[in-house]
Formats: C-alpha cells, structure tokens, sequence
C-alpha cells in the first residue's frame, strides 16, 4: 500500500479525527485541489488521526484553503524514499494558539502552585523511605502521615482509614477485587452503566472469574433507578459500586440513599469519588460510604497518586503482596513525593471548597446560559442541578462534538468529548448512551469542566468562540 500510495503523493496531510478529514474532503473538492484519501501508514501513529494526500507543488494551496475554510491539519508529513517522515506539526498549514483556556478539568489539573513548592521543599530534604527507621526515614514517615491525616480531612474519615495507591483506577480495583476476594468470588456485586471504565472493566473481569454483576439502568438525568437497586439486592449481594459524580456528566448520585439501601441489607458500599472529591464536600459517615476511591490529579495534586478509603472492621483482600506497606492492603515502598504532593492538594482543596465551588458554579451557568441564549436547541446532558459544579456537559444536536473539540482547540481552548477513539472511529459515551441519548446525540456532545483557575474573561471568550463556530458550521450547512 505504501509503495502505491508514494507513486502519487508527495505530502500527508494528517487530521485530528475522521469528521475533519470528511470537511476536508469536501473543502478540497470545491477548491478543485487534486487529493487521495488514504489509510495512515504503519509508522505514522498518533491517536484518530486519519491522513489525505495531496500531489507534489500544491502543498501551500491545499493548507491554504483548509486554513481559511477552518478544517485544521493536525501535521504534515513528506515522503522520503518509501517512508514518511514529519515535516510540521499544525503549523506548517495552520499556526493555532497555544491552549489557553483550559476546561478539561475532569480529565486532569494543573499541580498548584503551593503543591509544587510542597513538593520541591520535600525532595531538597533528600526524604529517605518511610519504612526506614534512620532519622531520613522518620522524616519521610512523618511527611507521609501528614499527608495522610489531610487526605483524611478531605472525605472526613480517620487517617488510619486512608490506603495510598496510584491513582483512581488501582483505588477501584482495589474495592472490587478486594472485597470479592474477601468475601468469596462468586459473589454478586451491583454497579451501574454510567460507570468509569475502571469499575466496568473490573467488573467484567470479576464475572470470568465467576462473579456475578447487576449494571444498574439510569434515568434520563443520569440518576441511577433505586427501585432497580432494590430489586437488585440479594443474598449473595456483597458489594454496591456506584460513583459519586459522573466524570463526563458531573451528575451526583443520591449517594445517602443508595448507602442507607446497603445498610439495610448488609451489603459494602463503594463509592468512585474521583470526581466529587475536592469540588464538592464530602462526608463518609454523614454519607454512610464503607470505601470510597480517590485521585490526586483531579485536584491539583499529581498524576499516579491516589487513595482508598477502607471503613475500619471493612476486609479487602490486597492486590499487591510484598512488603506489607500501607496496613498490609497495598505493599511496594510508598510514592511518598505523590502522597505529600496529594496531602497539600487535599488541605487547599478543603481550604475554599464551598467559596470556589460557588464561584465556578456561576461561571459555568454562565457559559450554558450565554450558548443557549443563541441556540436554545443546545441542552445540558445529565441532571439540571445534582451536578458538580465544575461541569457542563452540551449536546450540540447535529454537529459533531469530536470536530466541535478540535476547533475550540484551534483557538486556545481545551474541551472534551466523551468519545474514546482506539481505532480511528470514536465510539459514541456510554454514558450518554445509557442516558437514552442516540448515537448522533452522543457523538454531538462535548464536555467542559472548569476549574479553580478558570476566570470570567476564559468563559466569555469561550461562549464567543463556541457561537462563532457553531454559527459557522450551520451557515456551512
Ligand atoms: N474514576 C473516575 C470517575 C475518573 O474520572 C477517573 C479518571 O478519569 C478514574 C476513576 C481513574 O483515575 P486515575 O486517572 O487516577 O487512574
């Protein structure tokens, strides 16, 4: 295929997702430009992409045209023998600013500032390892307690109830393959659809080994249907998993209810509070929550770093065995820079919670009110207050939220979709999916989620940019 493909074309011209590449086709065709739409070859990989090729001298006037008519090119490659090799990324067709605004906050934040100090000031210390029992060693255990206590103020539970991990998706494997270890293998364990991959995949690996798993149906709010809960629950139940917020919809789940459903019937209750935590108050005894899994990146802390809450007098089998850190759950030497770095992110968050979390909830009504008021067809996905107040999740109806993304990208600005891409077609949310959206609808929608940095000037502009191209995309049509 590469040999043919070299025969006729000089330069790749490589897009960020299939629907650009469609627009491209089109704009191209109008402009009468000469172009073959061909596969990527093997050693070009990067993401969705997908790459048109454009004959040798026309290369300028092919990004030329895609640059006017807003189809961005995510890079461009020549041909150099028989392989293809990188002659610009994006700005050799077209020169986008930098991202600037930054509302994918559900997918990771920004270390803060406090939390990067915290964590410079650390490792000039040389911290030796907190299981060592030399004064370096003390000082690292020290840390690591600290840390500890802080993360354990943020969910109001006792540090000694505080497991570290690596991050959310160990956290919640932790609480499923521990606790049906613990309690037998066989056993049913209850969740819902609108769970993060790490819980579903989890769970389907639980029912190979011979679990067996209700998957919980929501309303069109993305609530989770209790009478359905309910019924659910029997004899074998031993463990309800259901997330406190939606990290593409930012719904809340009536979290009080669904505990005092597995009081009742003496079932675990697990709670993925990866997304609530740090942007809403949360409480594990006002809550009733048995294990409750957090994330430092999703709060201003780093990436790899995360925790699990155990009730005391709760068995979770560990996953990790060695040498029997964190109370034996979760043996390797501590990740004690990640840990310090998640305790001060824990007490900044805990610091301002309600006061940030007002102020972001009014910027980001203000975006959904200023894009609504021009197109009232746009609509929330999800739930119209039992929300986290960081996210807004858009269903733009018939534009593609994925071609949407990479065009408020193209100026400054970061969003999502909750579409995953692993094989150049992005599958539409199964979250939105679940919510009864159509696949169309799913694939209209994008994400944003603001966060303690986002400012009013962010959201004017972006409501501006989101109208300008929505604007322009229908006057395509
Ligand atoms: N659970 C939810 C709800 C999430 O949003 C995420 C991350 O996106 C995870 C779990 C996984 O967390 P981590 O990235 O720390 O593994």
């Amino acid at each position: 295929m590469l040999a043919a493909m070299s025969e006729v074309v000089d330069s790749l011209l490589v897009f960020q997702t299939v629907n650009l590449s469609v627009r491209a086709e089109k704009v191209l065709r109008a402009a009468g430009v000469p172009f073959e739409v061909l596969p990527l070859p093997k050693e070009i990989t990067r993401g969705c992409s997908i790459a048109i090729g454009v004959t040798g001298g026309i290369l300028s006037t092919a990004t030329d045209v895609l640059d006017r008519s807003n189809a961005p090119v995510e890079a461009v490659y020549r041909r150099a023998g028989d392989r293809w090799e990188l002659a610009g990324e994006q700005d050799t067709a077209v020169s986008p600013r930098l991202c600037s605004i930054y509302l994918d906050n559900n997918a990771t934040t920004r270390p803060h500032p406090d939390v990067i100090r915290a964590v410079t000031d650390f490792l000039s210390r040389n911290p030796g390892n907190p299981s060592s029992v030399h004064s370096s060693g003390r000082r690292a255990r020290e840390a690591l307690e600290d840390a500890r206590a802080a993360v354990a103020r943020l969910i109001g539970a006792d540090a000694s109830e505080i497991v570290f991990t690596s991050g959310g998706t160990e956290s919640n494997n932790m609480a499923l393959f521990g606790v049906l270890a613990a309690r037998g293998n066989t056993a049913h364990i209850i969740t819902a659809k609108t769970e993060h991959s790490c819980v579903l995949e989890s769970c389907h690996k639980l029912e190979q080994s011979g679990a067996r798993v209700t998957y919980l149906p929501v309303d069109a709010n993305g609530i989770v249907d209790l009478e359905a809960l309910r019924l659910a629950v029997s004899p074998d139940t031993v463990l309800i998993s259901i997330a406190y917020a939606n990290n593409e919809t930012g719904v809340i789940q009536p979290i009080r209810e669904i505990a005092e459903i597995a009081r009742r019937n003496n079932v675990l209750f697990h709670t993925d509070a990866v997304q609530a935590a740090g942007k809403i108050p949360l409480d594990v005894n006002r809550d009733g929550t048995d294990l409750l899994s957090l994330s430092a990146h999703k709060f201003h802390g780093l990436k790899g770093t995360g925790a699990l809450y155990v009730r005391k007098g709760v068995t979770v089998s560990p996953l990790l065995h060695g040498g029997g850190q964190e109370g034996g759950l979760r043996s390797g030497t501590e990740n004690t820079v990640g840990i310090v770095a998640m305790g001060e992110a824990a007490t900044l968050a805990l610091n301002d919670l309600e006061e940030t979390a007002r102020r972001i909830e009014t910027l980001r009504d203000l975006l959904y009110e200023s894009i609504a008021g021009r197109f009232p067809w746009v609509k929330i996905n999800g739930h119209p207050s039992r929300r986290l107040p960081n996210t807004l999740n858009l269903c733009f109806r018939d534009i593609s939220g994925e071609e949407l993304a990479a065009f408020l990208d193209k100026e400054g600005i970061c969003v999502s979709t909750g579409s995953a891409c692993a094989s150049g077609e992005p599958e539409p949310s199964h979250v939105l999916l679940a919510m009864g959206l159509t696949e169309q609808e799913a694939r209209s929608s994008v994400r944003f989620s603001l966060g303690r940095e986002t400012s009013a000037e962010d959201i004017e502009r972006t409501a501006q940019a989101v109208i300008r191209v929505v604007g322009r995309y229908h006057q395509s049509m």
